[in-house]
């Protein structure tokens, strides 16, 4: 068994470390570590072996016990009287291989909003799966976050802040209630870094990046201050058709597509619930007649990243600031909310002057994904919101410090 043992563990390292995968594989991976336990079967360690220069094996023929229908193993020779505490070991093994493996795995990987649930993982969601909805089940509510387009530009249908919320976004920028602030330039540390691993997830609502990398990517100055925010994941919203796609408008136009950059900010405890815990840097894009470069490996990878959950993780990929327009000098800035479920206000946006590109072939390979009833994304913008009062600032800065 101590080779079944082995082999099993390999296969879940490989699981975890390799290919796109599904939560079903984890579960399976789970079942058949519980399956083995409960059937059993013993999770002999290799250590437990008999070795040749175990003293297991030469004690007096006086010392032997009359009956041995099974072969001892070392640990067992050590404390014969125990079985219990094998038991437990057993136990412990499996607990360990849940503990080490899959809860970092689905904790990784389970989202379902612009927060990063990865720090904040909700138990029942890895414990129980909720039964899917039908086809035409008005999904609503914060709670579990399952949510979707389909209430039309009413997204309306979402509760609790996303319906009763008075500083929500995405909101439509009109030069008449924007006021011009100079600030000091902002400071990206890390954003240039070639990263470990690029890992493009679907999230269900959207395609989600996220950058491992050896140090920390962050952001200060602007309109942040002293204030240190770390970089989380990039995600984007896009819409059914060419003149569609990006949450916020300028004079009521809307882009193709918009990336959210989402940032948290360092020291917080918990920065999804702290009044400034969280920043988002948004990235236009215009049309282009041809592809973004930077884009490519994540269009390319939504075909293998159909269904919700699913993920694959390219060794290297561009760094943060490609994903970034070249001018970082000039951008909106307003206190609003995140635009998805549970809508939480308190963030600070930033939405970048300058546009990046991308071609419409891109932006339809993004409309391919499915969310979690199987339908395809056809698009995933919210509407805009009132002002009802805030600032928005036009925030130029002079000089530029990308480290
Ligand atoms: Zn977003």
């Amino acid at each position: 068994m101590a080779q079944n043992y082995v082999v099993t563990r390999s296969a879940s390292v490989g699981l975890l470390s390799s290919s796109p995968s599904e939560y079903t594989r984890v579960f399976l991976f789970v079942g058949v570590a519980g399956i083995r336990y409960l059937g059993g079967h013993s999770f002999q360690h290799p250590c437990d072996k008999i070795s040749p220069r175990s003293p297991a094996v030469v004690l007096s023929p006086a010392q032997q016990p009359i009956v041995t229908p099974k072969i001892p193993s070392n640990r067992k020779l050590f404390n014969s009287t125990s079985s219990d505490k094998v038991e437990m070991s057993k136990m412990m093994k499996v607990l360990l291989a849940v503990v080490l493996f899959v809860v970092p795995y689905v904790a990784a990987h389970i989202e379902t909003s612009d927060l990063e649930e990865s720090v904040h993982l909700k138990l029942d969601k890895l414990l129980f799966f909720k039964r899917k909805p039908g086809k035409n089940t008005v999904r609503t509510g914060s709670k579990d976050a399952l949510y979707s387009y389909d209430g039309g530009p009413g997204t309306s249908n979402w509760d609790g802040v996303c319906s009763s919320g008075t500083k929500q976004s995405p909101i439509d920028f009109k030069p008449e209630e924007t006021v011009a602030v100079y600030r000091r330039v902002l400071r990206f540390h890390g954003a240039t870094q070639i990263p470990q691993n690029t890992n493009i997830t679907n999230s269900g609502h959207s395609i989600k990046i996220k950058l491992r990398t050896q140090k920390p990517i962050t952001v200060t100055g602007g309109v942040f201050g002293s204030k240190v925010y770390e970089f989380q994941q990039l995600h984007f919203h896009w819409g059914k058709n060419v003149n569609e796609g990006s949450e916020h408008t300028i004079k009521t136009k809307q882009y193709p597509l918009e990336g959210h950059l989402v940032f948290y900010k360092v020291g917080s405890k918990d920065p999804t619930t702290e009044p400034d815990g969280i920043a988002v840097l948004g990235v236009q894009y215009e049309f282009f007649r041809k592809d973004n470069i930077i884009l490519e490996p994540i269009i390319k990878s939504i075909g293998q990243v159909t269904n919700p959950g699913q993920f694959v993780v390219k060794s290297n990929g561009f760094p943060l600031r490609d994903y970034l327009p070249a001018d970082l000098d000039t951008y909106l800035s307003y206190t609003g909310s995140l635009t998805t479920p549970p809508c939480t206000e308190g963030v600070t946006w930033i939405v970048f002057s300058d546009k990046q590109s991308v071609s419409e072939r891109q932006v339809s390979q993004f409309r391919t994904m499915k969310d979690d009833i199987g339908l395809k994304v056809e698009y995933n913008f919210r509407e805009t919101h009132p002002l009802n009062g805030r600032q928005v600032h036009l925030v130029k800065s002079s000089e530029r410090v990308v480290a």
